[in-house]
This record gives C-alpha cells, sequence and structure tokens, in this order.
C-alpha cells in the first residue's frame, strides 16, 4: 500500500518522534496481527502471539543493552513517575535512607517523592549552578547509611547528562534514564535498577521499562500494595495483570530499528551528529543563541538554548512552525528554546534544523 506521508521534523520532548519504519510496520500489521484475524490490541494477553511479542521485546533489549544475567526486565505501567515512588518503597528500609543527586527538575521530583516514604538525603546538587550542570564527582557524597544512590542520566528539561556515572562501590547505583535509555552504550553491570519511560527514545507512551538486579527484588521492608512491588512483577514476568499490551509491542518494532541501525553504539553515533549540528551554531552565534547548560553537562538529547528576549524566541517559534519545525517550545517551567533529538528523530531533521537557525539569525541578528 503507498501511502503518501507528510511528517514535519518533530522534536517533541515525550512523546517523541518516533522511527517512521515502526509506525508503517505497525499500521500494516493493525487489523490482523500475524494471521490472527485480529488487531494485537484485541487479542488476550496470554495467547501465544502476544506472550511471543512481550518476550521478544525483554530479549531485545536484553542483547541491546548488553544487560548481564542476574538482571530482570520488566514492563510497568504509571511512568517513570510511579518509579519515583517504587524506587524507595521497595529498596528502603528502617535506618536507611535513599541518596539523590539532584541535578534538576526531574531528580527534584524523584527526591521529594522519597522523602514522602522514608528518610532521603541530597548526596549532591547543582542547584547553586541553577540547574546548568551534573555536579562534579568528587561532591557526590554517598552516606554510610544509603540503601541507593539515585541519578537522573539526562535532565529532559534544563538539558544536561551524565557523562562519567559516580562510582558507589557496593551501593546499588539507581538511574532515572527515561529521556537517554539506549541512547548510548551503557554498563548496565555497574546498577542495580534502571528505569526509564518507554515514550522518549524507544517507544510509545504507557510502558515503563525496569531493569532490576536480583538481589534488589525482595519482600519490601514496609507494608507495599501487591501492584507497587517489584518482587509482584517479577514473579510474574510482568503479566501479573494486564500489561500495556499495544505500547510493549511498538516499543519492540523500535527496539528492531534500533538493532538494524547499529544497536546502541548506532544510536550514540546519530545522536553526536545531530547534537553536534546544533551546539555548533549556537557556539558560533556570538550570544544570538545563548546554550543554557554547562558546556561540559550539554546533554545529547536535549537541546536547551534561549534568545536575547521572549518577542525573538516567540518569532522563532512561529517561524520555526511555518518552516515544518514543531515542539521546540522550552517547557512551562523554564521557558526558552528546546530541540529534543531522541534516537527517533532522523539526523536530516537535526541538520535542517541547525540550518534554519542560521538562517533565522541572519535575518534576526
Ligand atoms: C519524562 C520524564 C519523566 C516522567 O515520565 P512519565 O512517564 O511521564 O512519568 C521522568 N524522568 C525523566 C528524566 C523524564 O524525562
Amino acid at each position: 500500500m503507498a501511502v503518501k506521508v507528510s511528517r514535519v521534523c518533530n522534536f517533541n520532548p515525550g512523546p517523541a518522534a518516533l522511527p517512521l519504519e515502526a509506525l508503517e510496520r505497525a499500521r500494516n500489521e493493525l487489523t490482523d496481527f500475524a494471521g490472527t484475524g485480529m488487531s494485537l490490541m484485541e487479542m488476550s494477553h496470554r495467547s501465544k502471539e502476544y506472550e511471543a511479542v512481550q518476550r521478544e521485546a525483554a530479549a531485545l533489549l536484553r542483547e541491546l543493552m548488553g544487560i548481564p544475567d542476574g538482571y530482570k526486565v520488566l514492563f510497568l505501567q504509571g511512568g517513570a513517575s510511579t518509579q519515583f515512588a517504587m524506587v524507595p518503597m521497595n529498596l528502603l528500609a528502617e535506618g536507611k535512607s535513599g541518596a539523590y543527586v539532584v541535578t534538576g527538575s526531574w531528580a527534584k521530583k524523584a527526591f521529594a517523592e522519597a522523602k514522602l516514604f522514608g528518610r532521603a538525603v541530597a548526596a549532591a546538587s547543582s542547584e547553586a549552578d541553577g540547574w546548568t550542570r551534573i555536579p562534579p564527582l568528587e561532591s557526590v557524597t554517598i552516606p554510610e547509611d544509603a540503601a541507593y544512590l539515585h541519578i537522573t542520566s539526562n535532565e529532559t528539561i534544563e538539558g544536561t547528562q551524565w557523562r562519567v556515572f559516580p562510582d558507589t562501590k557496593a551501593v546499588p547505583l539507581v538511574a532515572d534514564m527515561s529521556s537517554d535509555i539506549l541512547s548510548r552504550p551503557v554498563d548496565v553491570s555497574r546498577f542495580g535498577l534502571i528505569y526509564a519511560g518507554a515514550q522518549k527514545n524507544i517507544g510509545p507512551a504507557g510502558v515503563t521499562v525496569v531493569i532490576i538486579r536480583e538481589d534488589l527484588i525482595r519482600e519490601p521492608a514496609f507494608p507495599v500494595p501487591t501492584m507497587l512491588r517489584y518482587d509482584t512483577h517479577a514473579k510474574h514476568d510482568s503479566l501479573y495483570n494486564t500489561p500495556p499490551a499495544f505500547a510493549i509491542y511498538m516499543t519492540k518494532l523500535v527496539l528492531e530499528w534500533i538493532r538494524d541501525n547499529g544497536g546502541a553504539a548506532g544510536m550514540e553515533a546519530r545522536a553526536r551528529e545531530k547534537a553536534e549540528a546544533l551546539y555548533r551554531v549556537i557556539d558560533a552565534s556570538g550570544g544570538f543563541y545563548r546554550g543554557c547548560a554547562q558546556k561540559d553537562s550539554r546533554s545529547l538529547m536535549n537541546v536547551t538554548f534561549r534568545l536575547a528576549s521572549e518577542e525573538l524566541e516567540k518569532r522563532f517559534l512561529e517561524e520555526a512552525a511555518k518552516n515544518g519545525f514543531v515542539g521546540l517550545k522550552g517547557h512551562r517551567s523554564v521557558g526558552g528554546l528546546r530541540a529534543s533529538i531522541y534516537n527517533g528523530v532522523p539526523t536530516e531533521h537535526a541538520k535542517a534544523l541547525a540550518a534554519f537557525m542560521e538562517d533565522f539569525m541572519r535575518r534576526n541578528g
């Protein structure tokens, strides 16, 4: 079926651009999945067809991230925001604290949620730097009684990203990788737990991936509702209740596309090319564009920048939209502009945006 596609250059921060190939495959399979005569959305999550989809999605994630034995992959609901609560609910205990590196908007939310549940301490913070950077590794102090150290590998709103992860020794390292999962190779064995909402880099909204080391899957120290316990979902291979089947299926299609495009290393090469195209324009603009993040902490996923006035920013957004570039408004809490260039954003789209930025500067500088 030949369908004319007219797609914008989509820089949405999440949900975000998905690879066209994955969308087309889903369209082709939408009404008759694998010869069953029904959509995947219409079948039992206990059917062999669906179970194969979920199994393959987990196997692909294991392959692409190099997840070692001794870790479980879970597909959960409630978004990364629910993980802000599930992590302390399941990992904290009497006399233990959750340690947080507070780097920006998302880390603050995770930290606040842990405080609702037990003792949480800031192991480091970039507040004094206006959230423009990841704190230096030497400044991260892990308290004696830490049950874990929590980091946000990429701060989606401020546009900062960890380059080198802290060495936490015996303390499990927990990471919110919602906005940079599978955008670069990561040594999973250094982490106790990784979680990510799928809707930025690996799929649609509705499914949250949790990668958890098996020794951390245990009966919580406090009463925790069944659905919010990692051991519930681990015991039932993420089929304790009805999973978000279609979202997991879409994630599988995106993971296949990532595999076919060079895996994590391929995604990193693409991310670098896209980010460099944009940062190069910002840095060469003589202050016309002002990057929000300090250079050593710049995100390869969310390029945040400002113009001299809000009025000029408004004009930028209007002209960008007219030229087919959408999703460039900064988060409402910080303002400014932001280009989110996750895995699904084609390199040519980022390069076209860079050219537009140069042109806009020529006309307005
Ligand atoms: C988007 C995002 C979240 C929130 O994810 P939800 O799935 O909407 O709960 C949390 N952390 C980071 C780093 C994010 O980018």
